[in-house]
C-alpha cells in the first residue's frame, strides 16, 4: 500500500532568519521534550475508555480539563460533544486549525495490554465492547501534547492555533448528524483557517515512517439501497410474474461495468461493490422483492457525482426491461480526502526534517473515507499517516486498523506531536 520516496537535500527551505528560527526550533524541541512523558500517559488512558461515536462524553471533559489548565479558552459541546480551544500567537499571522477525531468503535478488545478496554456500550441495540481499534486515542493524546507544546512558545507564534477535537469520525448513530460535517455547519470555520492539518495513526507503516500524498488521498465513500420489487410466482412458473432475483442479478453484473467500461479508467479508479443481497425465504417460490446494499468509492468528486446517477440509472432501467421496479436510494458520505497540492509540497521539507527523509512514505491511493475531507473542501488542507507498527514488525501483515486486535506503538506519539507542533511553527514562519 506504500511506496518510499526519496526526498533530495534540496527540499529543505533556508531559513529567512536563521538565528530566530534556531532559537524558536530549539524552544520548541525543549517544549515538546516536556510533554513526552504525559502523551503516554493520556494516550493509556484514553485507550483504557474510548467511547462510540456522539457519546464522547468523558473523552470531551477529559481533553477540556486539559486545555483549561493551559489557560486556553474552550468551547463545548460543538456537534454534540467537539472541544475547540484557540491559541493566539505572540505575533500576528495566519490561522492554523490541528484536527483530532475522538471515537472509538464497537469492537471487543483483544491486544494484551495493562490498559486494554474493558469497556461496553449499546450498538444498533446490541451490547457492544468498545475499543479505540481506529486509533483515535492517540490523535486525541497528541493533539492535547501538541497545545500544551505550543502554548510554551505562544509568544514566539507568528499567528494562531485552533485546536479542534472532533466526535464521530467514525459515523454519527442512525437518525444523527456528527463529524466533522457538523461541525462546519455550527460555524467551525466562521473564521476561516489558512489551513488544516490532520493525523492518522496505521498499522500499514512502522513507527518512525509518514506517510501521505499530494492530491487525492482517499476516497470518497457513499452507501447505497436498491430495493427490486417484482411481483410474486411460484417457482415452477416464472412467467406468472415478475422475478426480482434475477432482475437484481442483471443489476448487479450491470452496474460493474460503470467502473470499467462508462468513466475514464486513466483518470482516477472507482469501486462499486455490493454488501449484502436479501430475498426470498424458499426454493421454489419467488419473492415480491429484492434487497441490495452496496458502496461506491471514487478519488474524484465530479466522477463520484457522475457514477452515483448511473448507477441508479442503471439500476431502474435494467429493472423496467424485465419489468421490475427499482428505488435506490444513495445515503451520501465523506468526499474525496484531497491533500492541497501546494500545501503539502510547502510542507514536504518540514516532516522530512522531522521524520527524516528515509521515512518519508508515498502512500497508494486508499480506497478508505475520511471525514477530514470536510475541513479540506473549505480550506488547504494536509492529512498524513503516522506509522504505529514497531520497528522491525512487518507492517504489512500487522492487524489493520479496526481490527480487534489492533496495535499503535506508544513510541510513535512522539513523532505525532514533533511531525503537528513542526508543521505549525513552519506553517506560520
Ligand atoms: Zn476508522
Ligand atoms: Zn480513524
Amino acid at each position: 500500500m506504500f511506496h518510499k520516496v526519496i526526498y533530495s537535500s534540496l527540499l529543505f527551505t533556508t531559513l529567512a532568519c536563521p538565528t530566530f528560527a534556531s532559537e524558536l526550533n530549539t524552544a520548541l524541541k525543549s517544549a515538546n521534550a516536556s510533554v513526552s512523558e504525559k502523551v503516554i500517559t493520556w494516550r493509556r488512558h484514553l485507550h483504557q475508555y474510548p467511547e462510540l461515536s456522539n457519546r464522547e462524553f468523558e473523552t470531551a471533559k477529559y481533553v477540556t480539563q486539559h486545555l483549561k489548565s493551559l489557560g486556553l479558552e474552550v468551547q463545548t459541546g460543538i456537534a454534540h460533544t467537539g472541544v475547540v480551544a484557540k491559541l493566539k500567537g505572540g505575533k500576528k499571522g495566519p490561522l492554523v486549525a490541528l484536527r483530532a477525531d475522538m471515537d472509538a468503535l464497537p469492537v471487543t478488545e483483544q491486544v494484551d495490554l495493562s490498559f486494554a478496554s474493558t469497556q461496553t456500550s449499546t450498538y444498533r441495540g446490541n451490547k457492544v465492547g468498545v475499543m479505540h481499534a481506529c486509533g483515535h486515542d492517540n490523535h486525541v493524546a497528541i493533539l492535547m501534547a501538541v497545545a500544551e507544546s505550543l502554548v510554551k512558545i505562544k509568544d514566539e507564534l507568528a499567528g494562531d492555533v485552533l485546536f479542534v477535537f472532533q466526535p464521530a469520525e467514525e459515523g454519527a448513530p442512525e437518525g444523527e448528524e456528527g463529524g466533522a460535517e457538523l461541525m462546519l455547519k455550527q460555524g467551525l470555520f466562521k473564521q476561516k483557517p489558512d489551513a488544516v492539518f490532520g493525523l492518522h495513526v496505521t498499522s500499514s507503516l512502522n513507527t518512525g515512517q509518514i506517510g501521505f500524498r499530494e492530491g487525492p488521498l482517499m476516497a470518497s465513500e457513499d452507501s447505497f439501497t436498491i430495493n427490486v420489487k417484482g411481483r410474486q410466482t411460484h417457482g415452477s412458473r416464472p412467467w406468472n410474474g415478475v422475478d426480482p432475483i434475477v432482475t437484481a442479478s442483471q443489476i448487479i453484473m450491470a452496474t460493474q461495468t460503470i467502473s470499467s467500461r462508462q468513466v475514464d479508467v486513466t483518470k482516477a479508479p472507482s469501486v462499486i461493490s455490493f454488501g449484502a443481497i436479501n430475498g426470498g425465504v424458499r426454493s421454489n417460490i419467488i419473492p415480491d422483492n429484492v434487497e441490495l446494499i452496496g458502496t461506491i468509492r471514487t478519488f474524484d468528486q465530479i466522477m463520484r457525482a457522475d457514477i452515483k446517477t448511473r448507477l441508479a440509472k442503471t439500476a431502474e432501467l435494467v429493472a423496467e426491461s424485465a419489468g421490475a421496479t427499482a428505488d435506490v436510494h444513495i445515503d451520501h458520505g465523506y468526499p474525496v480526502t484531497v491533500n492541497d497540492v501546494q500545501l503539502t509540497q510547502k510542507m514536504t521539507p518540514t516532516l522530512a526534517k522531522v521524520a527524516g527523509a528515509e521515512n518519508l512514505i508515498t502512500t497508494d491511493l486508499i480506497t478508505g473515507a475520511e471525514d477530514f475531507s470536510y475541513y479540506a473542501l473549505e480550506v488547504p488542507g494536509l492529512f498524513y499517516f503516522l506509522g504505529v507498527t514497531p520497528k522491525g514488525q512487518d507492517a504489512k501483515t500487522a492487524p489493520s486498523n479496526h481490527s480487534p486486535q489492533f496495535y499503535a506503538d506508544e513510541k510513535a506519539l512522539q513523532l505525532g506531536v514533533e511531525s503537528m507542533t513542526q508543521l505549525v511553527v513552519d506553517y506560520l514562519k
